[in-house]
């Protein structure tokens, strides 16, 4: 396996909190032999489990970035056993932008896993990952939200094989983290699959588990301090942090899954999206989700889009403007977890 070009500034192996930025050496026109420098914190103290704790994979997705920036400043390498890489602004360049996706290259970073050496800047940084941090990790916990184009109820999720030890271990995790809701991919959407960190780590039969806490490229309040209790849990159910630090939710997490493309709804005409049913509704198979207007030919009656399946509504669209094919909502069902 080729070595990945980025230099980390801080120690791996050392015991302590160490501060510092992975250089991605980047030569254009303002900057000749200048870096991207992208955040990471290390907390080391002796021997024990790794947890990679990362956001910013998406730019335009801000609580687990603040989360995670609360965090990197309270724990000292005292206050745990094992290790903790914090890596907060995974796709720096679009995380300074606030977009989704890197200005630099137009990357996403979550459908370019496992990456390339001497691929773009976005290729080189999934490459980073998926060689330098991917191998020393036990759990991984990346922090999603919708970003601009989406809102979510604030859940935890995992993309889980469908049975046996790593499957049991993923549950394990994604219930430590003691959300409200927590939801499984169960079947490919075509959407990111093994393209996406999740999907290379599980791959190689470690943990994976993730959120979606909110969106709208804002911070909701109620999904930061639920995604805050969730790490501290992960980190104590890994026995890095004591279990002191634990802390239940509110409610027992009612465990959804989002089986295919039956759970999705989408923009079938270009328009303006009027939605009927609001984030936590239940509905029913060919309930109205959607209308969608077309103020250009203001006398031509909207279109309706329908749910294809009973469920809960976990995701919707936020902009009011939309192209066909544009994700509106999605649902996630109750299963047996
Ligand atoms: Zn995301």
């Amino acid at each position: 396996m080729p070595e990945s070009r980025l230099r980390p500034e801080v120690p791996f192996d050392k015991d302590g909190k160490h501060t510092g930025y992975v250089r991605l050496y980047h030569s254009v026109h303002e900057s000749a032999y200048g870096f991207i420098p992208i955040p990471i914190v290390v907390i080391r103290n002796g021997e024990g489990p790794t947890a990679l704790l990362m956001s910013g994979n998406h730019g335009d997705e801000y609580e687990g970035q603040v989360a995670l920036c609360r965090l990197a400043q309270q724990l000292d390498a005292k206050d745990i056993k094992g290790r903790i890489i914090i890596f907060p602004m995974a796709n720096f360049p679009a995380g300074m932008a606030g977009r989704r996706t890197s200005p630099i290259d137009g990357g996403n970073l979550n459908r370019l896993f496992p990456g390339d050496p001497d691929g773009t800047v976005t290729q080189q940084i999934a490459y980073f990952i998926s060689s330098v941090l991917v191998p020393m990790l036990d759990v991984s916990v990346d922090l999603h939200s919708g970003g601009s184009s989406l809102m979510y109820v604030p859940s935890a999720l995992a993309r889980t094989p469908d049975e046996g030890e790593q499957r049991d271990r993923v549950l394990k995790y994604v219930k430590a983290f003691a959300a409200p809701v927590a939801y499984l991919s169960t079947a490919s959407q075509g959407t990111g699959d093994d393209r996406t960190l999740s999907g290379l780590i599980v791959a190689r039969g470690k943990v994976a588990i993730g959120t979606e806490l909110g969106g709208s490229g804002t911070v909701t309040p109620v999904a930061l301090r639920m995604a805050e209790r969730g790490i501290r849990n992960v980190l104590a159910e890994m026995g890095i942090l004591p279990a002191s630090w634990r802390r239940p939710g509110e409610v027992p997490t009612r465990m959804l899954e989002i089986g295919g493309n039956e759970w999705f709804v989408y923009t079938p005409e270009p328009g303006v999206f009027e939605p009927l049913v609001e984030l936590g509704d239940t509905v029913k198979a060919g309930q109205p989700a959607a209308l969608i207007h077309f103020p250009e030919t203001p006398w031509r009656p909207p279109v309706e889009a329908k749910f294809l399946r009973d469920g809960l509504v976990l995701c919707k669209r936020v902009p009011g403007r939309t192209q066909r094919g544009d994700c509106l909502f999605h649902l996630g069902t109750d299963i047996d977890a």
